[in-house]
């Protein structure tokens, strides 16, 4: 019997798979936490002193790779990302985005973001 249904936070779509995404989870912010260990040249230290991956002016992840929407570094990949479940709510509500015209997707501004010197 199950246990959960789409109206659950804890329910996974397994008709969701990254295949038919744009990667839409890789243009959110993603915050680093200290045992993850992605190359420092990927990441930018945010207003408030956290680490973040950093973005490029097209909203992704700089470690995307563009033409596949894989990502480079899987293995090294942040916590929160390999914690982001395909098909959980956060997913579903990513990709209810996939329809609509790019401007309505929220992105933080990458000015608010600065350069590691
Ligand atoms: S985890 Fe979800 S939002 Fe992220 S790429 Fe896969 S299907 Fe898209
Ligand atoms: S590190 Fe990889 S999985 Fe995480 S947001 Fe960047 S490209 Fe996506």
């Amino acid at each position: 019997m199950s246990t959960s249904s789409p109206s659950d936070d804890a329910f996974i779509d397994p008709q969701v798979t990254c295949s038919t995404c744009r990667a839409c989870c890789c243009q959110l912010e993603v915050i680093l936490m200290g045992d993850d260990s992605v190359p420092r040249h990927l990441t930018l230290e945010d207003e408030w002193g956290g680490e973040v991956m950093r973005r490029l002016e097209d909203g992704w992840c700089v470690a995307l790779d563009r033409d596949t929407l894989l990502c480079t570094i899987y293995e090294r990949r942040p916590g929160v990302c390999r914690e982001y479940d395909m098909g959980g709510l956060a997913c579903r509500e990513e990709r209810a985005h996939l329809d609509a015209p790019p401007a309505v997707i929220p992105l933080v501004p990458l000015a608010s973001i600065a350069l590691k010197p």
